[in-house]
């Protein structure tokens, strides 16, 4: 017996307790300083205890559980409905002070009949039998032009005749236009960026021209809302806006928006992705990033009736009364996601997508695909990364982003370190110890 390898241990936030929790084998528990204390010293009074919640555990009986929960995860993942990010153009009308596409401008294309015909027989024989939707992403895909209107009701219309939901990731300016479109369709959600309130979010998010965007995104999440369409609301975030989400939040619950069924939020952290950043101080790390929404949640509670934060898997334990099942990868590039672009090219993600020397194929004009290295991709996990073999949080971090890994480290099967422990410490002092 020994006190198993994914034990994560650690001192709840502004308490004397501590957390010790064991995804693989499904167990959480609060424990005291005194027993925490024994815990250190390797001292085991509860042995029974930890012995049935497998805390201790026998090492080969701990790496059966792994290969067994390893086996489910991957058939339950060829189950799982693939997300297919489409980007018909990298055009956009906005000139975000962060844009990481920036860089990508040069590939100004609309998505023809042709294409698009090409990417749904693509996709059809692909994917055939497997559960899936269509996510048109850009630049900026809802464009105030008839040119794009047509293009985008003609990939619905391809979409719907296939049964297929299609999601829409937009600035917003041009979503209240889209809207009489939109409704006709299967739409699974619409995300919209919005950084803050009008003086903070224009400043960010202008149209190339300097123009306020605000007000017209606005009147498209009324618009879409009276209409029953889905809206994720992102606000991505950074050391200049991150206070502005108190306002923020608060125009949203004054708006009726966060208790309106169809309303969700995502907060995203501003990070470098392929392009210099103009101003790199303003950037979060992951864990500063953590800290700060902590920070801010505990002083301003209206920020939660605008959004939960999951905090690892600290919400979803309070949720839902118990863990998730064990995350044995958390990347879905070429497994659960794949991205195609308006020039005919494939990708694994979003985070890939345009970017010269991601390609991974082309649907159009030809159908291509280079097979060694979406292999590549499809083997990252945490068993085949040897730093997250080893490690403790595994299972609730996953490996993190590939993208990010080999950005950093310059390959695929490295590490992209989550702040694991600290969430846990500070989500489950949020989510279990409210008062403090
Ligand atoms: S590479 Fe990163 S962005 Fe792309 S699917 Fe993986 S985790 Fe997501
Ligand atoms: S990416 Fe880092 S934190 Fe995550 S499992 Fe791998 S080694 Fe651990």
């Amino acid at each position: 017996m020994y006190f198993s390898k994914h034990n994560i241990f650690s001192k709840i936030r502004n308490s004397d307790d501590y957390y010790l929790v064991n995804i693989l084998t499904g167990n959480a528990d609060i424990i005291s300083n005194e027993k925490a204390e024994e815990i250190k010293a390797g001292i085991y009074s509860d042995r029974d205890e930890f012995i049935e919640k497998g805390y201790l555990i026998d090492e080969k009986e701990e790496k059966k559980l792994y290969k067994n929960k390893y086996l489910e995860f991957i058939e339950n993942r060829d189950k799982d409905e693939i997300q297919i990010f489409l980007v018909p153009w990298y055009a956009c009308n906005f000139g975000c002070s962060y844009c990481y596409q920036s860089g990508y401008e040069q590939k100004h294309q609309s998505l023809s009949k042709e294409k698009t015909d090409a990417f749904f027989t693509y996709i059809t024989n692909e994917f055939a039998g497997r559960r899936k939707y269509i996510t048109v992403f850009g630049g900026e895909p809802l464009l105030p032009s008839d040119v794009t209107k047509q293009s985008i009701e003609y990939i619905l219309q391809q979409a719907s005749s296939r049964d297929l939901d299609t999601a829409f990731v937009t600035n917003g300016y041009a979503l209240k236009e889209y809207v009489p479109i939109l409704k006709k369709y299967r739409i699974r959600e619409v995300q919209v960026t919005l950084d803050g309130p009008e003086e903070v979010h224009n400043v960010r998010r202008p149209l190339k021209n300097g123009e306020g965007t605000f007000k017209q995104i606005v009147e498209g999440i009324d618009a879409a809302l009276e209409e029953k369409i889905n809206i994720n609301l992102r606000v991505v975030v950074d050391k200049e806006n991150i206070n502005s989400l108190v306002e923020l939040s608060k125009f949203a619950v004054e708006k009726g928006w966060t208790n309106n069924p169809f309303f969700k939020t995502q907060l995203g952290r501003n990070y470098e992705l392929h392009y210099c950043q103009a101003s790199q101080s303003r950037l979060f790390t992951r864990l500063e990033f953590y800290e700060a929404i902590y920070s801010l949640i505990k002083d301003n509670p209206v920020v939660t009736e605008f959004h939960k934060p999951a905090f690892s898997v600290s919400r979803f334990l309070f949720d839902n009364g118990e863990l998730p099942f064990p995350l044995f990868d958390d990347c879905t590039g070429c497994k659960t996601e794949w991205a195609f672009d308006g020039t005919g090219q494939i990708y694994s993600c979003t985070a890939t997508v345009g970017k010269p020397g991601e390609e991974l194929g082309s649907y159009y004009p030809a159908v291509t695909r280079s097979a060694d290295i979406i292999s590549q991709w499809e083997e990252r996990d945490v068993t085949t990364i040897p730093e997250c073999r080893e490690c403790s949080l595994q299972l609730a971090c996953g490996g993190g982003c590939a993208s990010i890994a080999k950005n950093n480290k310059g390959k695929l099967l490295a590490p992209d370190c989550r702040p694991v422990k600290e969430q846990l410490e500070m989500g489950l002092a949020h989510y279990f110890y409210k008062s403090l």
